[in-house]
């Protein structure tokens, strides 16, 4: 096995086993061969700690992939299509065995520009700070002893659009300081770490992680109340009965007894911190905004509640708080379980944010972006190909 992807699966491995560094399937990894030729990239729709030898990554020619990337004339195309013929584009400068199943990740551009090991991910203390007003100030301090500045980059729709920032962003720090940045930060999304050693990048994606972890409010470690399952049933009932009259769409509840959440609703103003849409890209795509709060489980009051937050972020709630009882999810048990982490991750980070500073959510120019391309134009070309 080639000396580069050996590692990258071991990288990739050892981070997705970590759940001080990755949760969910989110996050994404890279290593360049030794002679510059190729990259090896973790593909879409696999979770990092399964990436094996046979599945997993991708193979691309590295200065073919970067001349894509670099092309502005994808900038005028629809949003809706440019990812899609982005991915049509890398499937040619790929150089594996996978054909066109699975597209390297759409976060390959921020890849391409740094060091041989770079490691992305969206951890849950960084995202305290890049989610607030003050964050980029605090972060600052927090590393300012480094031996080089960390940089930051503003939010920038997710993939194309931020490769296109990213690259520019590392061309000016490469101006300033004559090296390649090690720590970058991403505006309301997350972290960035490079080097030129296996052993280094790993050490400074933990280090980064305890270093932000270190001066948050984690929530309080205590044992949730034992709720009637009487009420959760007839909970779950009514939020499927009001979701059905408000969207008309017939969907399953799933409950879940989160500790995070009990804490959560003891914070001084638990409904001024969920008033914000979604902090990060993943908040958006996998919960459409932040949950519903809901005073009771009566069904009127829940179609209340539903329809003024339909009217407030123009999409369908996906996830609810019922004070005193916890977290429900409309959606397929397995997909509820992504929702339940995402809402949680989603309710430390407003906490934190809001402490450190003001909280700095998503516009509605980016959550729109993010509800319109993306995953699914990617998933649609695939389709396409795979019919040929
Ligand atoms: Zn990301």
């Amino acid at each position: 096995m080639d000396k580069a992807l050996k590692q990258l699966i071991d990288i990739s491995r050892t981070v997705g086993a970590d759940p001080a560094l990755v949760s969910g399937a989110s996050g994404n990894t890279s290593v360049k061969t030794d002679d510059g030729r190729f990259i090896y990239i973790k593909a879409s729709g696999t979770p990092l700690k399964d990436m094996t030898s046979r599945k997993g990554y991708r193979k691309l020619h590295l200065d073919n992939a970067i001349d894509i990337i670099a092309d502005t004339s994808l900038l005028k195309l629809d949003i809706n299509i440019v990812q899609t013929v982005i991915a049509r584009r890398l499937f040619k400068v790929c150089d594996d065995r996978f054909g066109s199943t699975s597209p390297p990740s759409i976060e390959l551009p921020l890849h391409t520009c740094l060091d041989k090991y770079v490691i992305h991910l969206h951890p849950v203390a960084v995202n305290a700070y890049t989610c607030s007003r003050n964050g980029k100030a605090k972060l600052q301090k927090l590393f300012e002893d480094l031996p080089q500045p960390a940089l930051w980059v503003s939010y920038a729709d997710p993939g194309f659009n931020f490769g296109q920032k990213m690259s520019t962003s590392v061309a000016s720090y490469k101006r300033r300081f004559k090296k390649l940045p090690q720590i970058v930060f991403m505006q309301n999304h997350g972290l960035i770490v490079s080097a030129n050693t296996e052993k280094k990048v790993l050490s400074l994606a933990r280090k980064v992680i305890r270093t932000c972890s270190g001066g948050l409010m984690k929530f309080k470690k205590q044992k949730t109340p034992a709720i009637d399952k009487k009420i959760i049933s007839i909970a779950k009932k009514n939020i499927r009965a009001a979701i059905l009259q408000t969207t008309y769409k017939n969907v399953p509840v799933q409950y879940f007894s989160a500790p995070e959440v009990f804490s959560f609703m003891r914070l001084q103003n638990p409904k001024r911190l969920l008033a914000p849409g979604s902090l990060t890209p993943d908040e958006q795509i996998y919960v459409n905004g932040p949950p519903v709060l809901l005073r009771s489980s009566q069904q009127d009051n829940i179609e209340n509640a539903i329809n003024s937050w339909m009217k407030k972020w123009n999409t369908k709630p996906l996830a609810f708080i019922l004070d005193g009882i916890g977290l429900f999810a409309a959606a397929s048990p397995k997909q509820a379980v992504t929702i339940s982490n995402v809402v949680k991750n989603s309710l430390f980070i407003r906490q934190n944010a809001a402490r450190i500073g003001q909280i700095n959510a998503l516009n509605a120019a980016q959550r729109q972006y993010i509800g319109m391309s993306e995953t699914d134009s990617v998933k649609r070309v695939l389709e396409l190909i795979e019919k040929k």
